[in-house]
């Protein structure tokens, strides 16, 4: 018998096309796969991620079968879409329900660099989290920055919230040590805390986070940053769940990016779920996230 090039005998064809099916090219799905990995980039998905999502979708289909009435792009668009859908829906967990269901009260630690949208994030969290009928305390573990008192204030002012805060310097895993301690002698249900975004080199940062994590043994550790911030917010997203492992990840400044790229790129380099995105400035713009909204809108 000839030689067709996939390494599969006459009879393996034979059977093959009798049974109504092809072998998938190759060649053919290159090219398809060369397109859709142009939609994701421009999708903002970061390179190394697209090519790992699509070098994957690949070698599940390179030699399969297909019905011969089904052509090569639907078979490859499908087969991304899920492979997509696999990346973002990862470990996705019900928020409201873990929080309800934790011991009170439920520590929940923000990390993230500054100016990405974390104090807000923490304030509309707070906000969220009273609709549904949990109250909540908030605390300033970022005694390194400047200013950092008063910017978490001004929230905890507005929405009404205890924020327990020290002087510039001192121990932030005090200072959500007291705020724990006010919320079981206050009964609130759950301490919000933020971190610094930055210190003087990342290891100081890192022992920080540590040492937070080892006083107040959190529920959740949340890691904030744009959705718009790109090839940095995947940089940023592996830095610190390398430096302490988070639940998941909300996304600020989605209003302003339709793309959704940046979530798969986190989710896949994390290994963790997107848990909210932020969809503007005000206390009540914060979603949930809804990964097959976002896999439907990269294939619109
Ligand atoms: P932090 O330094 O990370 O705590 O940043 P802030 O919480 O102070 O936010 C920085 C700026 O981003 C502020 O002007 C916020 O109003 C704005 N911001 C935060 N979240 C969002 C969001 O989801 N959408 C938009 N458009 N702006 C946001």
């Amino acid at each position: 018998a000839e030689d067709d090039g996939s390494g599969r005998g006459f009879a393996q064809r034979a059977k093959i096309l009798a049974s109504g099916k092809s072998v998938i090219d190759e060649d053919d799905l290159d090219d398809h796969l060369d397109d859709l990995e142009l939609a994701l980039l421009s999708s903002d998905v970061e390179m190394g991620v697209a090519g790992e999502i699509l070098e994957g979708v690949k070698e599940n289909l390179v030699g399969e079968t297909r019905r011969r009435l089904s052509s090569t792009g639907n078979l490859v668009r499908d087969a991304v879409r899920e492979a997509l859908y696999d990346v973002i829906s990862v470990g996705q967990f019900d928020f409201e329900e873990r929080v309800a269901e934790a011991d009170k009260p439920v520590v929940i630690i923000f990390t993230g660099v500054n100016g990405v949208g974390k104090t807000t994030t923490i304030a509309k969290l707070s906000q969220y989290l009273e609709e549904r009928g949990l109250s909540s305390v908030l605390a300033n573990g970022d005694t390194y920055r400047a200013g950092a008192n008063e910017q978490l204030q001004k929230h905890a002012d507005n929405l009404d919230r205890t924020l327990i805060s020290h002087e510039q310097g001192s121990d932030p895993a005090a200072v959500v040590y007291d705020a724990v301690e006010y919320a079981e002698a206050n009964d609130v249900d759950v301490v919000l805390g933020d971190t610094a975004g930055r210190l003087h080199t990342s290891d100081d940062l890192m022992a920080q986070l540590e040492k937070i994590d080892r006083v107040v043994d959190p529920d959740m550790t949340i890691f904030v940053d744009e959705a718009v911030a790109g090839q940095d917010a995947v940089n940023r997203a592996r830095e610190f769940n390398d430096a302490s492992a988070i639940d998941g990840a909300i996304l600020t400044k989605a209003d302003a990016d339709s793309q959704g790229g940046a979530a798969i790129s986190v989710a896949h380099v994390t290994g963790k779920p997107i848990l909210f995105l932020g969809t503007g400035q005000g206390y009540d713009d914060i979603e949930r996230f809804d990964p097959e909204e976002v896999v439907d809108r990269l294939f619109e």
